[in-house]
């Protein structure tokens, strides 16, 4: 069973609080993120590392696939597939020993091209660019009825 919150990104700033929302929700799975190139997928995992205290760069993994993290004791791998031929090379670069951190947090842009190698969502980021250069919408889906409504508060506040 899956719950969907929606809700509209009018600049940048919104994409920065969508991202501190979610990052003292969610704390470990899989998520992932969905969009063409430059809706914000990379911009949003930004401020999500950033948020839980990340204080260096964050470098879009589009030709290294990975950028681990290592936050407040917390592992965390931001993955980007946009590159990627054929799923088995995630099997090459030892995907599963990745999957198999204790507690670890996965942001996938562009799972569709990983097929059967990376697991299914916990949450569901989908963003869509607008006419608008800065805004953006969010069709945001999660597991958890008691997640969805927390995060409609906080999101929408409704
Ligand atoms: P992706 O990783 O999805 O290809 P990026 O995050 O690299 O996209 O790029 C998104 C671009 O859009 C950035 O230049 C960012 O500054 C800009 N942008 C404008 N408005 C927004 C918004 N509301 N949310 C996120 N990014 C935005
Ligand atoms: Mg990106």
């Amino acid at each position: 069973m899956s719950y969907s919150v929606k809700f509209t990104l009018n600049h940048e700033q919104d994409t920065q609080h969508f991202a501190q929302v979610l990052s003292k929700q969610v704390h470990s799975g899989i998520i992932y993120l969905i969009g063409d190139l430059g809706a914000g997928k990379t911009t949003f995992t930004r401020y999500f590392l950033q948020s839980l205290g990340h204080q260096g760069s964050v470098k879009s993994p589009t030709y290294t696939l990975v950028e681990p993290y290592t936050i407040q004791g917390k592992e965390i791998f931001h993955f980007d597939l946009y590159r990627l031929d054929d799923p088995y090379e995630l099997e090459l670069m030892g995907i599963r020993d990745y999957l198999d951190t204790p507690d670890g947090l996965f942001l996938f842009e562009w799972p569709s091209k990983g097929g059967d190698e990376i697991p299914q969502p916990d949450v569901v980021i989908d963003i869509q660019k607008s006419d608008d250069e800065l805004i953006r919408l969010v069709t945001l889906t999660v597991n958890s009825e008691l997640l969805a409504q927390t995060l409609q508060e906080q999101l929408n506040g409704a």
